[in-house]
């Protein structure tokens, strides 16, 4: 562990940026952790193997997002979240009930939604769609009254 993922020096190589523990460390996390928000990536990494700062984890996320290499969004109503980019494009269903984030894939194929611009004469290269709506287990905890996909900021209703 302390040489590190190698896969993951490779990436900072190739982004043309300088290979430090923190950038590691976030990496490598961030891989087994997809959809992260930077506070628990803070806690995640500092359990994990090093003491980081809140700020150093911000610092790295905002480089590596800039050089491609992280991708994140952020659903209304949620902090943003962060995984590292695979490059495929997926998109994400968002549970409006606990906030639980899934993967899935594009719609129409590998690269879907980036047609769409053509006729305007945009070259798009990235489609960030987020599908909301109730998860499974949000869907089968009986929910008084039904209106649980009404709007985002029901999940604070929760607390009541
Ligand atoms: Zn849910
Ligand atoms: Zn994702």
């Amino acid at each position: 562990m302390s040489q590190g993922d190698a896969s993951v020096r490779e990436r900072l190589h190739q982004a043309g940026l300088r290979v430090t523990g923190p950038r590691q460390a976030v990496l490598e996390w961030l891989a087994s952790h997809p959809h992260a928000t930077a506070d628990e990536i803070g806690r995640g990494v500092r359990a994990n193997t090093r003491p980081v700062s809140r700020q150093a984890v911000y610092d790295v996320l905002a480089v590596c997002a800039d050089a491609g290499l992280v991708r994140w969004f952020e659903p209304a109503g949620h902090p943003a979240r962060y995984e590292r980019n695979t490059g495929d494009n997926h998109h994400h269903l968002v549970c409006r009930g606990c906030g639980r984030i899934d993967d899935v894939e594009g719609a129409i194929g590998a690269q879907p939604c980036l047609a769409v611009g053509e006729d305007r004469g945009y070259e798009l290269d990235v489609a960030e769609v987020v599908f909301w709506g109730v998860c499974p287990d949000c869907s089968s905890a009986a929910v008084p009254g039904g209106d649980a996909a009404s709007h985002p900021s029901d999940h604070e209703e929760e607390r009541q």
